[in-house]
């Protein structure tokens, strides 16, 4: 697989993002039957363009989402307490979510790009950017929307989508 130009999909994601975003909000007004497997053949497209391993914008630039127990198994394999974790390297937001201080994420080698706890990662990191979820109207304007100049591979699973919808779902 090529190595990605992440400038180059950042610069076409902004200038997509409008429209494409139009178009997403198109399709949660509508709701259109047979969307999730639209977003799922769109996923396997997808992952046949985009590896992750020469992008690694979501670790170095995005924050996931920790859990009190994912904390507890990261803190005790870095032979660190809970308390001494959260103070080291997270925060509360006014959500009452618990994220990362900082970017590039504390688990991040900037050289290889790869995560150094990957088998410990936080759910919600094993879980970005987010392609399975059946809820997809629901995560259009927080996550799939924002997420176009940030992470290629949902900028070019949203293009496949409205290609797959125009074709498929008759959705102009
Ligand atoms: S824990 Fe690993 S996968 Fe998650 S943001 Fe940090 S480096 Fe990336
Ligand atoms: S999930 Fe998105 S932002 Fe993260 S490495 Fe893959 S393409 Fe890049």
């Amino acid at each position: 697989m090529e190595k990605l130009n992440v400038p180059y999909y950042t610069r076409r994601a902004h200038a997509k993002k409008k429209a494409l975003t139009a178009y997403l909000k198109k399709l949660v007004r509508k709701k259109p039957a047979g969307m999730y497997a639209i977003t799922q053949e769109a996923r396997t497209e997808t992952w046949k363009k985009i590896d992750c391993t020469s992008c690694g914008n979501c670790c170095n630039s995005m924050t996931p989402t920790w859990t009190k127990s994912e904390i507890k198994r990261v803190a005790a394999h870095m032979g660190m307490t809970y308390d001494e974790y959260y103070e080291k390297y997270l925060y509360t937001d006014d959500n009452g979510d618990i994220m990362n201080d900082n970017t590039p994420c504390q688990h991040y080698n900037t050289d290889t790009r790869l995560c150094t706890i990957y088998e410990l990662r936080p759910k919600d990191c094993a879980e970005f950017p987010h392609f399975h979820r059946k809820d997809f109207f629901d995560q259009v304007e927080d996550v799939f929307a924002p997420n176009m100049p940030r992470c290629p591979a949902t900028l070019v699973w949203v293009e496949k989508i409205q290609e797959l919808s125009q074709t498929k779902l008759k959705i102009k």
